[in-house]
C-alpha cells in the first residue's frame, strides 16, 4: 500500500482538481460528443499515478567577493554543478564544484550522472543511503558526482517526509560548534583587512604556506582576540611543521590542518608526536577507508562531502572518527548555499566547522543555512533546507 504525507496528498488533490477544472472548456469545443469525451478524459487523469524521480543537471559560475588564494592557487570564479531531483512537484538539490585537483570536472561529473539516469528515473525516492549503495559501483569513480546526487536525494527525501535531515538522523541542534571564517593568502595588510571586514567570529581559519607565515599570524593576532586555526594545504615540511607549531601555539592557534603532503604518512608519526598543536587531516582523509588510516597519525579528520561521495558516507566517517576518539570537522569548497546547507546537517557530530563558502561568494544561487558571526542558523524548510533563487 502506498503511503503519502499530508503535503503529497494535498499536491495530488490540487493537481487532480486542476485537471478536472480544465474539462468544461474542452467539452464545449467537443460539441455533440461532449458526454462521451468527458467520461473518457476523467478516467485517464494523469495524477492517478505517482511520478518517478526526474534528474536535472545545471551549471553555475560562482564569483568570489575577493580573489581567494590558498597555497596551490587562486579562485576568482568557481564553476559548480547543481543536481535537481524532482518527484511529484517536490525538488531536492545537491552541489559539487568543478575541481580538477580531485579529478572531478563538470564534464566527467555529467557523464557519471548520465550513466545512472535510467536507474534514478525508474524509481521513487526512498532511503537515500539505499540509493547510494545501489549506485556506488557506478559512481565510486567520481565521488563529486556521487556527492551532488546524494545531497539532492537527502534534500528530496527530507522534504517528502516533512523533516530536516538532521532530525531524520536523530540529531539535535543543542551543541553545535560555530563555523570559522577563512582568511586566504594575500599581502599581510590585505589579510588583516579581510579579517576586519568580518568581525565577531569566535574563530578564524588562516591559510598559510608562505615565506611570511609567522609575520602574518603576528599581524592578525594584533587585530583580534579570537581563536585561530591554520590550514597550510600541504605546504610545509615535517621539520617546518614541528618548528612552527610552537610559535603558533603561543599566538593562540588551536590546531594545524594538513600541514604536509598527503603522501607523507611516515613523517606524520614524528609530527604527531612532536607538534605542539593537534594536527587535523584534510587532503589525507578523502574517503571512508582513510579514517582508519589517519587514526594514530592525526588528531582529527576534516571530512568534505564532495571528496567522500556525499552525506551518506560523510556521516558514517564522522561517526567512525568519534568512535576512534578522533576530533571531527567538516570543511567546504567555494560552494553555494546548496552544498553548505547539505554539509551543515552533520553539524551536531562535529568539534569544528568550516562552512564559510557562502560568505566568500558574491552571487549565491540559493537560500538555506546562514552564518551570523560564526553561528550557523538553520532554515525552516525541510530536507537540507535549500530553495533555489532562480
Ligand atoms: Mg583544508
Amino acid at each position: 500500500m502506498s503511503r503519502f504525507t499530508r503535503r503529497q496528498f494535498l499536491a495530488r488533490s490540487l493537481s487532480t482538481a486542476a485537471a478536472i477544472s480544465l474539462a468544461p472548456g474542452v467539452e464545449a469545443a467537443a460539441g455533440q460528443k461532449r458526454h462521451r469525451f468527458r467520461k473518457r478524459k476523467i478516467n485517464t487523469l494523469p495524477t492517478s499515478r505517482p511520478q518517478n524521480m526526474k534528474l536535472t543537471l545545471s551549471h553555475f559560475e560562482l564569483k568570489t567577493k575577493r580573489p581567494f588564494t590558498i597555497s596551490r592557487g587562486t579562485t576568482v570564479v568557481q564553476s559548480t554543478l547543481i543536481v535537481t531531483l524532482e518527484q511529484d512537484g517536490i525538488r531536492g538539490y545537491g552541489e559539487s564544484n568543478n575541481y580538477p585537483f580531485y579529478g572531478c570536472t563538470l564534464e566527467n561529473m555529467g557523464q557519471a550522472l548520465e550513466s545512472v539516469r535510467g536507474h534514478v528515473e525508474s524509481r521513487r525516492i526512498g532511503d537515500p543511503a539505499e540509493l547510494w549503495r545501489e549506485l556506488d559501483p557506478k559512481l565510486s569513480g567520481n565521488r563529486f558526482a556521487q556527492n551532488a546526487l546524494d545531497q539532492a536525494a537527502w534534500d528530496l527525501w527530507g522534504k517528502v517526509c516533512g523533516q530536516p535531515v538532521w532530525k531524520m538522523w536523530g540529531l539535535t541542534l543543542d551543541n553545535c560548534p560555530p563555523s570559522d571564517y577563512t582568511i586566504g593568502i594575500d599581502p599581510i595588510e590585505t589579510m588583516v583587512e579581510k579579517l576586519k571586514e568580518m568581525p565577531g567570529f569566535p574563530v578564524y581559519k588562516v591559510k598559510l604556506g608562505t615565506k611570511h607565515d609567522l609575520e602574518i599570524m603576528q599581524a592578525l593576532r594584533k587585530a583580534t582576540d579570537a581563536v585561530f586555526r591554520i590550514d597550510a594545504n600541504q605546504a610545509w615540511s615535517p621539520e617546518e611543521t614541528i618548528e612552527k607549531s610552537h610559535a603558533l601555539k603561543a599566538l593562540g592557534v588551536e590546531f594545524l590542518e594538513q600541514p604536509m603532503l598527503r603522501e607523507k604518512w611516515k613523517d606524520m608519526e614524528k609530527v604527531v608526536r612532536e607538534s605542539a598543536l593537534p594536527v587535523i587531516a584534510d587532503e589525507s582523509c578523502e574517503t571512508e577507508d582513510d579514517v582508519a588510516r589517519c587514526d594514530g597519525l592525526f588528531h582529527g579528520v576534516n571530512v568534505k562531502l564532495p571528496k567522500c561521495g556525499g552525506m551518506t558516507p560523510g556521516k558514517r566517517m564522522l561517526e567512525d572518527a568519534r568512535r576512534r576518539g578522533l576530533k571531527t570537522m567538516v570543511g567546504c569548497f567555494t560552494e553555494s548555499s546548496v552544498g553548505i546547507s547539505a554539509t551543515a546537517q552533520v553539524l551536531p557530530l562535529l568539534d569544528y566547522a568550516d562552512l564559510d563558502g557562502i560568505l566568500i561568494i558574491a552571487n549565491d544561487i540559493a537560500t538555506g543555512v546562514t552564518i551570523d558571526r560564526g553561528r550557523v542558523i538553520f532554515p525552516k524548510e525541510n530536507g537540507t533546507g535549500v530553495k533555489m533563487l532562480k
